[in-house]
């Protein structure tokens, strides 16, 4: 039985004529043609006026925080139910984070307990650096109220859309309604070039900064003088051109991806005690991961149980994030809330969601799912 994997790339054969051309035209470096190019596809198809095409989507966000400002002392209010790479770069920056809980229709921030947050912040005199929502497993968070709160009181927002390439929000890419957004091109995300990001903005200084910034920080001067402290941030020439073949059939993942969800929906959506991620009415989920929710009660099998059988049949399955507010990296934190997040946790699982899953995959794990209820 050969395994199946959670979410593992999926080339389209075009990315190496541009791996070769980067070979013939000797752009081995962390700038060239590729990465002028990728930018420029990149910006155009999620609506974003300028990109700077980065090693990781890790680096983009280090850069955004450093963009707004963000410094040590300060607070930057997060979601708690992400992965801890949406955390640690306001670390890096001697920040602290607040931990903000889901609401239950995108299982994304809070609208609501960001506003009373803000608003109790601000009344105390400790206005926060900067807002940072994440857009997870491929949807947008609600971000009219965010922005609007956030704008009230001039607080930058840094969208984390590492997860939520494709999706919508309103008819426009989520990544792109704060000062900056960022996204990732990791191995498991819906496009890939083995590893990179991308930070995108309509402000053309801010991203001519980060481009400055992910280069060591030169000043424009022919001998190697610095004026700030730089980073080696910058994407290959090599994976740059990955990004570009992959960019070209975006569209077609995300309708892989949703298949795969309409096909779970269809044959495990009848078992009591199996509910499914929602999808916003905002947006379009592009369903990066197909997520599930395990009553064990009314299934007969928690989420770990159902997780094991999984794996037994050589399946990989992920238990959903757990809370960055449970995490003993970040214990200690300020919390807002943090029981809706808690419970996504305690339930959720991320069924295999691979673009490349054939039936015959998908059959497997349904079949695999249904099976402990007999
Ligand atoms: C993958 C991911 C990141 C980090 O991206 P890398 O390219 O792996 O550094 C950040 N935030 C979220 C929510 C992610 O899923």
């Amino acid at each position: 039985m050969t395994r199946i994997y959670l979410s593992s790339p999926h080339m389209s054969g075009l990315e190496q004529q541009y791996v070769q051309d980067a070979f013939d035209t000797n752009w081995i470096a962390p700038l060239g043609p590729h990465v002028d190019a990728f930018e420029r596809e990149f910006a155009e198809r999620v609506g974003a006026k300028y990109a700077a095409a980065l090693s990781s989507g890790s680096a983009a966000l280090h850069l955004a925080l450093i963009l707004a400002g963000v410094g040590p002392g300060d607070e930057v209010l997060v979601s708690s139910l992400t992965f801890s790479a949406s955390v640690n770069p306001i670390a890096y920056v001697g920040a602290k984070p607040v931990f903000i809980d889901s609401e239950r229709a995108s299982w994304n921030m809070d609208p609501d307990l960001l506003v009373e947050t803000v608003e109790r912040k601000v009344r105390q005199g400790k206005r926060p650096a900067a807002v940072l929502p994440v857009h997870l497993y491929g949807q947008s968070a609600d971000l009219d109220p965010i922005l609007e709160i956030c704008n009230r009181y001039a607080i930058p927002v840094i969208e984390d859309a590492a997860e939520a390439l494709g999706a919508t929000y309103k008819g426009r890419a989520p990544g792109t309604f704060g000062q900056t957004g960022v996204f990732s091109f990791n191995g498991n995300k819906i496009i890939t070039t083995s590893g990179g990001g991308m930070l995108v903005s309509d402000d053309a200084e801010l991203i001519t900064h980060a481009r400055k910034l992910a280069t060591q920080s030169r000043d424009p001067a022919p001998h190697y003088q610095h004026s700030e402290i730089g980073y080696n941030y910058r994407l290959s020439n090599v994976l740059a051109g990955i990004g570009r073949g992959q960019l070209q059939v975006l569209e077609d993942r995300v309708q892989a991806r949703r298949r795969n969800f309409a096909y779970y929906q269809q044959t495990i959506g009848d078992l009591p005690g199996i509910a499914f991620m929602p999808e916003a009415p905002w947006g379009r989920h592009t369903r990066w991961l197909s997520v599930i929710t395990v009553d064990p009660v009314e299934f007969g099998s928690d989420r770990e149980r159902l997780r094991l059988a999984l794996e037994a049949e050589n399946i990989e399955a992920r238990p959903v994030w757990k809370p960055m507010h449970l995490q003993p990296v970040f214990s200690g934190c300020e919390t807002v809330g943090g029981g809706v997040a808690a419970e996504f946790f305690a339930r959720g699982l991320c069924l295999p969601s691979g673009s490349n899953l054939g039936e015959a995959d998908l059959e497997r794990v349904a079949e695999a799912v249904r099976s402990l209820r007999r």
